[in-house]
């Protein structure tokens, strides 16, 4: 946990997130800022800054799985969705609490930009 990150701030529930769903090892909100139709986060209940400070071959699962189970919620698993990591500067992480965005309602471009 860390007292000044962004998203541990929302796991804890110190500032107001629209969260889709949670369980034990990660909880999902809509970014507040969508690139699609759906635009959820992903994140783990512990902080671990980036992909590259993950350990936790299990958490992985969480986080992918969750990703699955939303896409299936949000009616896009059948049309197509996007999960992705950003991760470090040129990746464009810009929030320190690693998360997988899943994207999805529209058809997505292909390279990123
Ligand atoms: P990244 O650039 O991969 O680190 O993604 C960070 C994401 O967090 C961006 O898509 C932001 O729009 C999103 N974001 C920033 N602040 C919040 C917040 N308070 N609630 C929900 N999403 C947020
Ligand atoms: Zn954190």
């Amino acid at each position: 946990m860390s007292e000044s990150c962004l998203f541990c701030k929302i796991v804890r529930k110190e500032i107001p997130a629209s969260i889709v769903l949670e369980n034990e090892h990660v909880v999902a909100f809509r970014d507040i800022d969508p690139k699609a139709p759906t635009h959820v986060l992903v994140v783990p209940r512990e902080h671990i800054a980036t992909l590259n400070d993950v350990t936790d071959a299990a958490m992985v699962g969480h986080l992918m799985l969750a990703a699955a189970e939303i896409a299936r919620a949000e009616g896009i698993a059948e049309s197509g969705y996007r999960s992705v990591v950003n991760c470090g500067a040129d990746g464009g992480q810009t929030v320190f609490h690693v998360h997988v965005h899943v994207l999805g309602g529209r058809t997505l471009n292909w390279p990123p930009g």
